[in-house]
């Protein structure tokens, strides 16, 4: 049996982590990946974006190790998906979702190939991204400068994905998400 892996990217601001969660209330038997990253913990850490913080030398460490399906240097920190819980949720039978970025999906196109199903979630507009950036207020200014320049790399990477799936309302999307999931349950 083929591993059911939903991979998930879209720039920092674009609303994964909610409409994640969203999801996740709909579609049984998920699991939601926790990422290590070496990042600085924000203020309030909103919904969906929690992660593993680990010191560098931790993550160098880990990576040492070979305990990342894939990890990627993002703004400078170090971001990685831990293989041994993707590894029980599939043993499990569960929908694996990795919420990483376009490096991450890029290494995983490789390793895993067709096993996995890519989702790209995109901004209506570039304004919007920064509007969200701006009104989470976790972001300096400096670091919402950094994470839209990033963003209209990501967008670059865009056809490479299996679905783009716009988030301009939340109810749509999650709508839209759930079937992607049911046509992914179906070609696995
Ligand atoms: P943020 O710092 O805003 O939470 O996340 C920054 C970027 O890192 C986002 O695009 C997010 O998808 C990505 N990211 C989070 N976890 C991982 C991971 O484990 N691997 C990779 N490659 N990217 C990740």
């Amino acid at each position: 049996e083929k591993a059911k892996i939903l991979v998930i990217s879209g720039p920092s601001g674009v609303g994964k982590g909610t409409l994640v969660a969203e999801m996740r209330k709909r579609v049984p038997n998920t699991f939601l990946s926790v990422s290590a990253t070496t990042r600085n913990e924000r203020g309030q850490e909103n919904c969906g974006s929690e992660y593993d913080f680990l010191k560098r030398e931790d993550f160098e460490d880990q990576i040492e190790k070979d305990k990342f399906l894939e990890w990627a240097n993002i703004y400078g920190d170090l971001y990685g998906t831990p293989k041994e819980p993707i590894e029980k949720a599939l043993a499990e039978k569960k929908l694996a979702i990795l919420e990483i970025d376009v490096q991450g999906a890029e290494q995983l196109r490789k390793s895993l190939g067709q096993n996995a199903a890519y989702v790209f979630i995109a901004p209506p507009s570039m304004d919007a991204l920064k509007e969200r950036l701006t009104g989470r207020k976790t972001e300096s200014d400096k670091s919402i400068e950094i994470r839209l320049k990033v963003a209209r790399d990501e967008l670059k990477h865009i056809d490479k994905y299996d679905y783009i799936l716009l988030n301009d309302d939340l109810e749509k999307a999650t709508q839209n998400l759930c079937e992607i999931i049911s046509k992914i349950k179906k070609e696995v």
